[in-house]
């Protein structure tokens, strides 16, 4: 399986090269040349399947460079019992009769980035030495708060790698921080950025783009990488879950091979629900694919219009892993409906770029209504439909779950449709513990208290036991209080990297 940009479909390289290089040289994203498929059969031995061996059955069809010893290496390495805390790895939670949630976050991080992040690490060293690349890569991230701890822990102490992380020193949760600067590992740095996201961001944008320095770094067998969502090898992992809750749903009884599902998924960057869209296409019976948002709901629009336009508010809300207004992923997805026509996509982008929106034509529009159902909810819902979930089903979910669930009720109660759906689950409500508890119960339940007093609170209240990741952070040591202007962030790495 060779692989295309969705700016330059002439282009050809291998799935390793698409998961080293990261972003095509035209500023395309790569995609495969084909999308495989699973036949029926398929899908009903997975039911006999552990996760990972799942895993293998999608991963192979993908990366078919990628040697047998070095996919099952990979997937070894990256989902096992200790690290999940749990065995099934991304397990279904059964809510009522036609709502599932597909719990996304036993990972180390407590969300679902750590399905991809895990993995990922692994599937890029293995791409370094298949390509005889020899130098050291070094991953630099500008996170907001969960891609960054996901990060790290993917790529701590894999070998042929070193990690940086800025986060703004105003912009992240307390336990968000405390997840960061506790990190251990033998290949880790972590600093605070004096100002907000975007000043991290652009910093770590400046470092990548910055020819003299980057020639530094190469004198010293260094190669920059990044982690972020638009590597295919973040992607690919994210396809195997929704096989992998269906192939559980028949093996629980809940539905026959061969039946028709729903797929709700909490968007922002389009890459879970992406992932969601490519599962259907390889022929997962998928009925109807529901797009979930917060405020920042451009996708809503533009699944209902057609139009994207990324000029309006930006709100900051209680489900932050959603609030975006570039959805950088859907590129691949206009790539696929508008028949692969790069010429197209390029257009589109630039227009993006140059006045923040674009229309599809309606042929595009005709597919995207025929697949697509979109909604969005704000804070004020999310947090009702926390507290009604406890309620009614004694089941406690996380705002961007919340999200996905204030959604599909109104999609229920819009068109009558009861078909049995998979809702993707990506926090653990632990994480974001204090919006949580002021749903189910009020501002008071949190004033004056720690992150480990509302930790324990939410344990009594949920009945769940606090994930031992978060638990811990308690008893470890800060280990990074570096804090810098964004002007200094290069300085910061040379200090790491020791050049
Ligand atoms: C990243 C994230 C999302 C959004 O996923 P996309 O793939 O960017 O659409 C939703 N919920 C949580 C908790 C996340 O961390």
């Amino acid at each position: 399986m060779q692989y295309q940009s969705t700016r330059n479909k002439k282009l050809s390289v291998s799935s390793a090269q698409a998961i080293k290089t990261g972003l095509s040289a035209e500023g395309g994203l790569f995609v495969p040349e084909s999308i495989p498929s699973v036949s029926t059969a398929e899908i009903d031995a997975m039911t006999s399947m552990s996760y990972n061996e799942r895993a293998y059955a999608i991963l192979k069809r993908f990366l078919t460079d990628y040697s047998e010893e070095e996919l099952l290496n990979c997937i070894s390495n990256a989902y096992t019992k200790e690290k999940f805390e749990t065995a099934n790895i991304a397990p279904v939670y059964k809510l009522n009769g036609s709502q599932y949630f597909l719990e996304l976050w036993h990972g180390p991080t407590c969300a679902f980035k750590d399905m991809a992040l895990q993995i990922l690490p692994h599937l890029l060293t293995t791409a370094m030495k298949k390509t005889n690349e020899t130098d050291e890569l070094i991953i630099l991230v500008a996170t907001s708060g969960d891609t960054g701890k996901a990060a790290l822990e993917g790529f701590k102490d894999v070998a042929g790698t070193r990690i940086m992380v800025f986060y703004p020193s105003d912009g992240v949760s307390e336990i968000q921080k405390l997840q960061m600067i506790t990190q251990e590992g033998s290949n880790v740095g972590v600093a605070a950025v004096n100002g907000n996201f975007d000043d991290a961001q652009n910093g770590v944008k400046k470092i990548f783009t910055d020819v003299s320095y980057n020639s530094v770094l190469e004198n010293n067998n260094f190669k920059l990488s990044s982690a972020n969502s638009i590597n295919w090898g973040r992607l690919v992992p994210q396809i195997v879950y929704y096989f992998s809750a269906y192939a559980d749903m028949v093996k629980g009884n809940e539905i026959k091979t061969g039946d028709k599902i729903n797929v709700v998924v909490p968007t922002g960057n389009f890459g879970n629900i992406l992932a969601a869209y490519y599962a259907k296409k390889m022929g997962l019976p998928v009925a109807k694919l529901i797009c979930a948002s917060n405020s920042n709901n451009v996708l809503t629009d533009f699944i209902n219009t057609g139009v994207y336009n990324k000029n309006r508010k930006f709100y900051t809300t209680i489900s932050p892993s959603m609030d975006i207004l570039i959805s950088s992923n859907l590129e691949r997805f206009l790539y696929d409906i508008s028949d692969r026509d790069d010429t197209l996509i390029e257009s589109l982008m630039k227009q993006l770029n140059e006045k923040g929106s674009y229309e599809v034509n309606s042929t595009m529009k005709a597919k995207i209504a025929d697949l697509f159902y979109a909604g969005y909810c704000d804070d004020d819902k999310t947090r009702k439909a926390i507290k009604a979930c406890k309620e009614e089903f004694g089941y406690v979910i996380d705002p961007h779950t919340a999200v996905a669930k204030v959604v599909h009720d109104e999609y229920i109660s819009k068109t009558g449709d009861i078909t049995k759906t998979v809702i993707a689950s990506t926090a653990s409500p632990f994480k974001f513990n204090q919006s949580v508890l002021i749903a189910l119960g009020g501002c008071e339940t949190v004033a004056g208290k720690d992150e480990f007093a509302l930790l324990d609170i939410l344990s009594e209240k949920s009945g769940m036991p606090i994930p031992y990741s978060l638990a811990e952070l308690k008893n470890k040591n800060r280990i990074f209080d570096l804090v810098c202007d964004k002007e200094q962030m290069q300085q910061v790495v040379s200090d790491f990297l020791n050049i």
